[in-house]
């Protein structure tokens, strides 16, 4: 038996169409959602993103 891992989305855990997601932009590697529902899935992993750096609000 050979179970290859499914994708998922690192922010809605939902599984990932093959070749349908996005890297995250910060370069963690994390794969998200590409659909257009809000909040996006970039967003909310923006927030659990050990690359991402907010930028400073001044
Ligand atoms: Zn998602
Ligand atoms: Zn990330």
């Amino acid at each position: 038996m050979t179970a290859r891992l499914r994708p998922r989305c690192a922010a809605c855990d939902r599984a990932l169409p093959k070749g349908r997601y996005r890297l995250c932009v910060a370069g963690c590697g994390a794969r998200l959602c590409r659909t257009p529902r809000i909040p996006r899935c970039t967003d909310l992993h923006a927030g659990h993103c050990p690359h991402f750096e907010p930028l400073e609000a001044s």
